[in-house]
């Protein structure tokens, strides 16, 4: 069967993956887990959303179908945050002699609970409908990631995926800083990058792989198989590690992104690709927001954003200006889009006519009528031609994106895509 779980986890603490590592062992006494388990990232503009928004599934050949739904439902009593507002688990179980009918039911329901908006009604009702036995807790909500992580099981080959190595820590260390060494993990990151990403960031000098929230996550280790994970994760020093899971996941996928043709018909709560013309020059905020507006063919605008935690990536932004083209991916929220990537596709045109300057004010010139060349009124110059001026520009076009630090958790790393092809990867 296959078991689906979402929203055990809270701000202050538990991790619906760490359930899952949990799980992985005590079900082996009803039977043999199949297949890695899945961890599953939804939309993640979600504004109700756990800390995460992460949903797990597991695969399981077994004979008593009833013990697990048990167990498992009360393993969730016992460990989901309940008393947190934003906490509503779900569960929901697929018997084998339902895979072929549910499965493309269930791959439509994943890919819209990672790009659309879903109502907790949506999911209850094809629940119902489809006969799937199912466990929610206070509003349920967590049968939404319950369900997508099912669709996710049965359509193994429907998605492009990665791996993350998930270490957890000994629950007397819960809430209290992670014993960790530093080093360790830029001299694993030296061994096995571009193989495994987003274990360090080597410009801003930071771990990234290990969380600063109470949950019991010790580190995660992300990269392209499931041997150059653990292989990498064996390389950590650490505080004991009390238990391990490698999941197959859609991290780092960029399967959140729709393509945007243009600019009306993009949506709060929705990420894209969005193509267009940089019309308003970026300018930095209070608190280090840089912001810009670029126009699409229809002459629509939308603002863009680099915010302040994306540290270094604002530099870049800042050197655009108007008539640049450039393709943007990132989540919109309140009508302004949160870049995670950008190809500046063309760069305006750097050479461009003007009339010629007064030599003696500087100021430019103007016509003194057709064919008579340029003046100054002021100060009786005269000049015949106009002159080229030429702007340096302290940018390439090319493909750019936010440091590690501030990466989505569904946002493909530029060396995942074009740079393995190439060999030539983003400098770091
Ligand atoms: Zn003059």
């Amino acid at each position: 069967m296959i078991i689906g779980i979402d929203d055990t986890d809270s701000n202050e603490g538990m991790c619906t993956t760490y359930l899952g590592a949990l799980l992985l062992e005590e079900l082996k006494e009803y039977g043999t887990v199949e297949t890695l388990p899945l961890l599953v990232r939804l939309n993640p503009t979600i504004p109700y959303k756990t800390r995460g928004n992460a949903s797990v599934a597991l695969k399981l050949k077994t004979d008593c179908p009833e013990q697990v739904i048990a167990h498992v439902t009360s393993r969730i009593e016992e460990l989901a945050r309940m008393e947190c507002e934003k906490t509503n688990p779900g569960a929901v179980f697929i018997q084998e002699k339902d895979y072929e009918r549910l499965k493309p039911i269930l791959m439509s329901f994943l890919e819209e609970a990672v790009r659309e908006v879903i109502e907790i009604e949506k999911a209850k009702t094809l629940i119902s409908r489809l006969g799937i036995a199912s466990k929610g807790f206070k509003n349920g909500r967590g049968l939404i990631g319950a369900l997508a992580a099912c669709g996710a099981m049965l359509n193994p080959e429907g998605w492009e995926f990665t791996f993350e190595h998930l270490a957890y820590r000994q629950k007397k260390r819960w809430g209290t800083p992670r014993d960790v060494d530093k080093e360790s993990f830029f001299k694993a990151d030296r061994q096995t990058y571009p193989d495994t990403w987003d274990t360090v960031d080597l410009k801003n000098g930071l771990v990234v792989c290990v969380p600063h929230s109470a949950d019991p996550v010790l580190f995660g280790i992300r990269g392209e198989n499931p041997e150059v994970v653990s292989r990498t994760a064996a390389l950590i020093r650490s505080e004991p590690v009390e238990r391990f899971a490698v999941y197959r996941t859609n991290q780092g996928t960029d399967m959140h992104l729709l393509p945007a043709k243009s600019i009306a018909e993009i949506r709060d709560m929705h990420s894209y690709r969005l193509e267009g013309t940089v019309s308003v020059a970026p300018k930095t905020l209070e608190g280090g927001h840089v912001i810009f507006t670029i126009r699409d063919r229809e002459g629509d605008e939308i603002d863009c954003a680099a915010f302040e935690p994306t540290k270094n990536f604002r530099q870049l932004i800042r050197k655009l200006v108007p008539e640049d083209q450039v393709l943007l991916s990132g989540s919109v929220t309140s009508g302004t889009l949160n870049i995670e990537k950008i190809e500046v596709k063309s760069l305006a045109p750097t050479c461009r006519e003007e009339n010629p300057k007064c030599p003696e004010c500087g100021k430019h010139m103007k016509s003194a009528g057709r064919g008579q060349g340029f003046r100054c009124k002021k100060c009786e110059t005269h000049s015949l031609s106009k002159i080229k001026s030429e702007t340096v520009r302290d940018l390439r076009p090319g493909l750019y994106e936010v440091p590690p630090c501030a990466r989505r958790h569904l946002a493909k790393p530029l060396v995942r895509d074009r740079c393995r092809s190439t060999g030539v990867y983003p400098s770091r």
